[in-house]
């Protein structure tokens, strides 16, 4: 009896000094390593600067009509400077060269959606970003496309009559955050895309 006490206890030890490891990777840390691989012999696509989603170039003939973290804003609304829905069916440019990952009906409220991301290659902060395009009229993309920056990717849209024409942009520094909601009180994760625009034209490594 003794002996299967000293054994009960000498197994609760073992288990408790030596608990099993679970590894849980960051997501953001597993999609960038896929990245990598799909961006192998694909260097004419990596970023070599930034520019805006509409108006090529600097948005000309556009402005922006709610600002990043205005009314907890996820991105920048793109409205041409003709009001209401002038704008509808004008080319939506890709901000940079990358991959489209998404594009696609992503429902009510959302419209058309392209998703890009862009591979840095940890030249300034970070290794990837990505591009977000919403309420698209059309997709003139497809999912699984390498594409370089300036090309036409859609068209701007009003999601099927839900709003005023305009491009709903964002830019995100984690490439694994969900589509969201466009609003929210936590934008981590998430980049002013103007601000982020603006300070890379051009990028150093490339330039
Ligand atoms: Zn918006």
């Amino acid at each position: 009896m003794k002996y299967i006490y000293f054994l009960s206890i000498l197994f609760f030890i073992s288990c408790w000094s030596k608990p099993e490891e679970i590894i849980i990777e960051d997501p953001k840390v597993v999609l960038e390593r896929a990245y990598d691989t799909l961006f192998v012999g694909k260097e004419r696509y990596i970023s070599d600067g930034f520019d805006f989603p509409v108006g090529k170039p600097n948005a000309k003939g556009y402005y922006n009509a709610q600002g990043f973290l205005t009314n907890h804003h996820l991105g920048d609304d793109w409205n041409g400077l003709g009001g209401g829905d002038t704008d509808i069916g004008l080319p939506i440019y890709s901000v940079s060269h990358g991959l489209v990952t998404y594009a696609g009906d992503a429902g009510e409220g959302w419209g058309n959606v392209i998703r890009v991301v862009h591979k840095l290659e940890g030249q300034g902060f970070f290794n990837y970003v990505e591009s977000l395009y919403a309420h698209c009229d059309e997709i003139t993309i497809e999912e699984g496309k390498f594409i370089r920056k300036g090309t036409k990717i859609g068209t701007i849209g009003n999601a099927d009559g839900y709003y005023k024409a305009h491009l709903h942009f964002e830019m995100r520094h984690n490439v694994a955050l969900p589509l969201g909601g466009g609003y929210a009180y936590d934008y981590e994760g998430y980049l002013n895309p103007t601000l982020f625009i603006e300070a890379n034209r051009k990028i150093p490594m490339f330039n």
